[in-house]
């Protein structure tokens, strides 16, 4: 069975054919860590999750880049995003990364997600990002201006034609209309289109690197190019992210790395999609937005009740990666039954034996079929809310040969050890889903720890804000779930009501 997957560059399903065989490499955009990573992000990462799971599944060796983002990534207004954060928060910028990348990746064990191969920073390839600079320039395609280097985005086009644009489907003429008068006053840019890969620093910007052009800091976009390609090579299998990054982020992305070294990074692009809320964007101005903390106790007007991580992870299994995912307090009810009876079925079908008369008939060709086709479901670009319609077409065979409705002796004994072993590798291998009940051990207790680490985090920043109400109010309801909170000298420990 071929794997299929939709390269948003060639916007069709192409069959997957690694560069090296039986290897694969993948990048992907990972978080900008200066604040709280949010439930947009999540859902993006879970998702590479499922689709990493899925190629280890299949027998890949995989090497699974996931960058951070510590600097160079500009607000709106030009201020980088973790001098921002250091600013308000009265830190160094390090000290702003180093606190939301542990957050990160507290939230990142709560979803159960496996970790990448490689988690590059980019603070720490500078020297790499000011190669790449000078490749890019001793190639025609940037210029120097006050100590800042621009890609030269026309000329690019000019040279290289049907690369810029492809990706994203911006129209090129449009790009190139675009009037000179739409630059700033003080644009040193040549065009709007042209984008910056070395920025010269302000003198109250905090994060400076010495360069052959200025004290400065690299653009956001180079980074991934840098990364990708010193920890891939020139060309690689697979390059994600959201699809909000399609533009400008990608397409100056594959610029630049045709722009320094003539290859462009990846063979398949492949994008997830947004997270709503209530049908609508998610967006803190609007106050249509809810955290994954908020989420997991049940703190927000937005939902009824808490929901446990892997049935949000369930949710998010529900919608096609590349469908927008509307979060709803009754959607998020909905996953929390069919999650508990896809647990419930999976202890089911463990108990079940095979009867010493069984043979193969009817009922075991069926299910045989059931389970090539959760398979030929995920191999059509990942399918998983069609491969959980398939687990739950086998959850009512398992509850039928449980309570005799359906003849155990028709199912023989190598397809039910099929079966078993398909939910399995499906439930938690592929889905990466844990089994959150109390009978759940070593997974029950990992998972507890994981979510109280998360919430004793956030109470800690509120402490330290002096927000002595959200503190309060988290000891508060943790007690009135049975767990005590004890605040000492290393900080807050927690213990269960016996
Ligand atoms: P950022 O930290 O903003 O650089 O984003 C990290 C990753 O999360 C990127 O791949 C984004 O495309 C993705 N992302 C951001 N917002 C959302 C959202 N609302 N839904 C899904 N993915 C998102
Ligand atoms: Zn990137």
């Amino acid at each position: 069975m071929n794997l299929n997957l939709y390269n948003s560059l060639t916007r069709e399903k192409e069959t997957f054919e690694p560069i090296n065989e039986g290897r694969v490499g993948m990048y992907v955009c990972g978080p900008t860590v200066y604040s709280d990573v949010h439930l947009g992000n999540c859902r993006t990462f879970v998702s590479f999750d499922v689709i990493y799971r899925y190629l280890l599944h299949l027998g890949y060796k995989v090497r699974y880049v996931r960058n951070i983002t510590d600097v160079g990534h500009l607000l709106d207004d030009g201020e980088d995003r973790m001098s921002k954060g250091a600013r308000l928060e009265q830190l160094e910028p390090m000290e702003v990364a180093q606190k939301y990348a542990n957050g990160f990746h507290d939230m990142m064990r709560t979803f159960n997600t496996l970790n990448p191969s490689i988690e590059p920073r980019a603070t720490g390839h500078i020297l790499e990002q000011i190669e790449m600079v000078q490749q890019i320039i001793d190639n025609g395609y940037g210029y120097e201006r006050n100590g800042s280097v621009y890609f030269d985005t026309l000329k690019f086009i000019e040279e290289n034609e049907d690369i810029y644009g492809k990706l994203s489907g911006r129209v090129v003429d449009d790009l190139i209309a675009e009037s000179r008068e739409n630059l700033k006053k003080q644009d040193e840019k040549k065009h709007p289109a042209d984008f910056a890969i070395w920025m010269k620093a302000s003198p109250e910007h905090i994060m400076r690197w010495n360069s052959p052009w200025s004290e400065g800091f690299p653009g956001w976009h180079l980074e991934c190019s840098a990364m990708s390609t010193k920890y891939l090579g020139k060309t690689f299998d697979i390059h994600g992210g959201g699809n909000d990054l399609k533009f400008p982020h990608h397409e100056n992305e594959v610029a630049q790395n045709v722009g320094s070294c003539g290859h462009a990074p990846a063979k398949y692009w492949l994008h997830t999609n947004m997270l709503l809320m209530n049908g609508k964007k998610m967006s803190k101005s609007d106050g249509n937005t809810i955290s994954p903390v908020e989420l997991f106790t049940g703190d927000s007007p937005h939902v009824s009740k808490g929901y446990h991580p892997m049935v949000v992870r369930f949710f998010m299994l529900q919608t096609h990666y590349r469908s927008t995912l509307d979060l709803t307090d009754e959607a998020l009810q909905a996953a929390e039954k069919g999650y508990r009876r896809l647990i419930e079925a999976y202890r089911t079908l463990q108990a079940l034996e095979s009867p010493a008369n069984a043979a193969a008939g009817e009922l075991d060709k069926e299910i045989n079929d059931l389970i090539d086709l959760a398979y030929s479901e995920m191999n059509d670009d990942f399918n998983t809310p069609k491969a959980l319609a398939r687990l739950f077409e086998m959850v009512t065979r398992i509850n039928g040969l449980k309570d005799g409705h359906l003849p155990a002796d028709q199912v023989s004994g190598p397809t039910l050890a099929l079966l078993k072993d398909t939910f399995q590798k499906f439930i938690f291998d592929i889905f990466g889903l844990k089994d959150d009940s109390a009978e759940g051990g070593e997974n029950g207790k990992d998972m507890m720890g994981g979510l109280m680490n998360v919430i004793l985090n956030i109470r800690q920043e509120a402490r330290a804000n002096k927000d002595w109400a959200t503190s309060d109010l988290i000891r508060d309801s943790l007690k009135e779930l049975g767990i005590q909170v004890k605040d000492g000298k290393e900080g807050a420990s927690w213990t269960v009501d016996a």
